[in-house]
């Protein structure tokens, strides 16, 4: 690198380059000579933190951010230093090609995520501390990206870039497909496809959730009816979408799902409401009030996820519940794990001797396929059988299916 003599600094042994607390707009890198980095600690003690030699960069976090030194550097020796100013270096990260700026920016956000926790293990002495500090900037680096996303997500809904995807249900004993659960899709234009399992547990937090749930129910009753109206079908399918307990609170819930029903001419029992056995426990009382009229309305009720949440299953008898759905891990576990096994199969007894219908998720295999069957489970969900898709694809999955079964 050619080298700017104007900007190459002297400092005799013992002063300091930069002080800790200062605010400071350089960074330098040492040319000749040795440095010492000290941290003075809120007790009044000051640490070192080692030694620097030529090469080294110094000072850095002034070109990246605004926060005041960290630490004090100190020459040892007579010290050569060459200045970074920062105003200088924006000037000519301004004047370089686009694709070098942005690489600049992306490397110094990086290397200022990097630095602020190399500081935090270097300041720490003792461990729990130093786990504590780490957890809480984790805590706020997610924060920060969970307010990010949540904005984002906020924009992605007004501009129409939520989507649903359909996944069927089969009946295990005929083959049939009977119904198909709806799930999210995101497609981020710059980042591509964003899972539901991150970006509605956010939506659950800022209240968004209220309008996707409503704008999923809108969407799967009308692609239910599209569906039906493309086929001559013997029988009435159905759609199972998923709700946040936040979603019981609005008081046009039920209203709002049964102005889809009759907008798109559905029957109540043609619409699922599959909310999970954690969720239903963040407010009892009203989802099953709630619940109790959707169901006295016709509509069916599907406890997701079952078998993950709560260890005590008194609660099923309070609630009006149609459909368990096994959660994928027992599934996928069930031909490995005699616990996992015993668990499906005391969900089957149990589900049956209540009237209620199973439906096993996550199906990846034949063998677990036939193992349920064995056992006497009603549906079935999972890759094994289909993946969720689009509308289209749903209606050319219906159409394949007319040809083997009579829907
Ligand atoms: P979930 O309700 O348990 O949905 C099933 C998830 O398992 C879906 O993931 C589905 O794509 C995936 N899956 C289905 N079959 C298989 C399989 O054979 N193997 C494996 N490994 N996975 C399978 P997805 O679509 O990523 O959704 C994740 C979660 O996000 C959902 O879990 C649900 O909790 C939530 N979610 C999705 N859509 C909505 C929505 O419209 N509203 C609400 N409130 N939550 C939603
Ligand atoms: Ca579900
Ligand atoms: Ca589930």
């Amino acid at each position: 690198m050619e080298k700017d003599f104007d900007n190459i600094k002297t400092f005799p042994a013992n002063t300091a380059i930069i002080k800790q607390g200062e605010e400071g707009q350089s960074a330098y890198i040492i040319e000749k000579g040795h440095v010492e980095i000290l941290i003075e600690k809120e007790n009044g003690l000051v640490q070192s933190l080692g030694t620097r030699g030529p090469g080294s960069l110094i000072g850095e976090m002034a070109i990246v951010d605004d926060n005041l030194r960290t630490a004090t550097v100190k020459t040892i020796e007579e010290c050569e230093v060459l200045l970074i100013d920062r105003t200088d270096f924006n000037k000519r990260l301004e004047s370089a090609d686009p694709v070098i700026q942005m690489f600049m920016k992306v490397i110094l956000s990086r290397y200022r995520d990097v630095v602020a926790r190399s500081q935090i293990f270097k300041h720490s002495g003792d461990a729990p501390a130093l786990e504590q500090q780490e957890k809480k900037l984790v805590k706020e680096t997610n924060a920060v990206e969970k307010i990010k996303l949540a904005n984002e997500l906020s924009n992605a809904f007004e501009n129409d870039h939520i989507q649903l995807h359909y996944q069927p249900i089969i009946n295990l004993k005929t083959g049939n497909i009977i119904g198909f659960e709806s799930l999210m899709r995101w497609e981020h234009p710059e980042k591509g496809f964003i899972s539901p399992g991150l970006f509605v547990p956010v939506a659950e937090e800022n209240g968004l959730i209220t309008e996707l749930s409503k704008l999923a129910v809108e969407k799967s009753c009308a692609t239910l009816r599209n569906v039906e109206t493309s086929f001559d079908l013997n029988q009435k399918l159905f759609v199972s979408v998923n709700f946040a307990s936040t979603d019981f609170m609005e008081p046009e819930f039920q209203d709002h799902l049964q102005e889809n029903l009759k907008k798109n001419a559905l029957s109540p029992e043609q619409l699922h409401i599959e909310i999970t056995e954690r969720l239903l426990m963040d407010n009892p009382d009203n989802a099953s009030k709630v619940l109790e009229k959707c169901r006295d309305a016709g509509m069916c009720v599907s406890i997701d996820d079952f078998g993950t949440g709560y260890s005590s299953l008194s609660y099923l008898h309070y609630f009006p519940i149609d459909i368990l759905k096994i959660d994928r891990v027992f599934i996928n576990n069930m031909l490995k794990d005699d616990s996992a096994l015993e668990l499906v199969k005391s969900v089957l007894s149990l589900a049956h001797n209540m009237g209620m219908k199973v439906i096993a998720e996550g199906i990846e295999e034949k063998h677990q396929a036939d193992m349920l069957a064995h056992l006497g489970c009603d549906h079935v969900q999972g890759y094994y059988l289909a993946k969720p898709m689009d509308e289209d694809n749903l209606k050319e999955f219906v159409s394949e299916a007319l040809k083997i079964h009579k829907i």
